[in-house]
């Protein structure tokens, strides 16, 4: 048996791939939500559009969800077969707690896919479009949150983490970050 360090055992369960998260064949993709959990522009946008009025249905019956929290629902017509929703912060200049709340993001999304046997997972980089944190902060968080928190779940259980890059920036931005990780 092969014994892989900390950090490379968890970085072999990541992949960054460039593409559209609603495409994605997991089982489990997250939305960057906004508080209602109603909808709304980029990723969430597209997410309720592939899936369906039923997705939004699921959602009036949530009570939204806070800065940092996520909750659970079926994928509908997508792909995927469940959507953890999950509300980023909204970039402030830094001093209000965003690194905080966009780990917990990460950190919250990771345990309800562990919580229900989800094998894998595709993030959006949360919080980088409309709610305009800097990339390559935002970029470090994802990585450095998703690999401590897979420390703590076996490789059955969260087999492969996929970080789904829209666009070119954002690819090159998470590729940087593979390579010197
Ligand atoms: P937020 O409000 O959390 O900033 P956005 O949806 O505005 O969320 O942007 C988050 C990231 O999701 C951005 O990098 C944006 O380019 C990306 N994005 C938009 N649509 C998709 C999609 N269909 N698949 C994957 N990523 C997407």
């Amino acid at each position: 048996m092969i014994v892989l360090p900390f950090n490379r055992r968890e970085k072999n369960r990541i992949q960054v791939v460039k593409g559209d998260l609603t495409k994605m064949k997991v089982e489990a993709i997250v939305n960057a939500a906004n508080p209602s959990l109603l909808g709304g522009s980029g990723v969430d946008g597209a997410i309720h559009r592939a899936a369906g009025e039923e997705l939004l249905r699921e959602c009036q019956t949530l009570g939204g969800c806070k800065t940092g929290q996520a909750k659970i629902t079926k994928g509908y017509l997508l792909p995927a077969k469940y959507v953890i929703h999950t509300v980023g912060p909204i970039w402030q200049g830094g001093q209000n707690n965003e690194a905080e709340l966009l780990e917990v993001c990460y950190a919250n999304s990771i345990k309800l896919a562990a919580e229900n046997n989800i094998k894998t997972l595709a993030f959006p980089a949360i919080s980088t479009g409309a709610y305009g944190y800097p990339l390559k902060e935002a970029t470090a968080i994802a990585f450095k949150t998703i690999t401590n928190r897979l420390f703590f779940y076996p490789d059955d259980i969260l087999q492969k983490v996929y970080l789904v890059c829209f666009d070119r920036l954002t690819y090159q931005c998470y590729l940087d970050f593979w390579k010197y990780y």
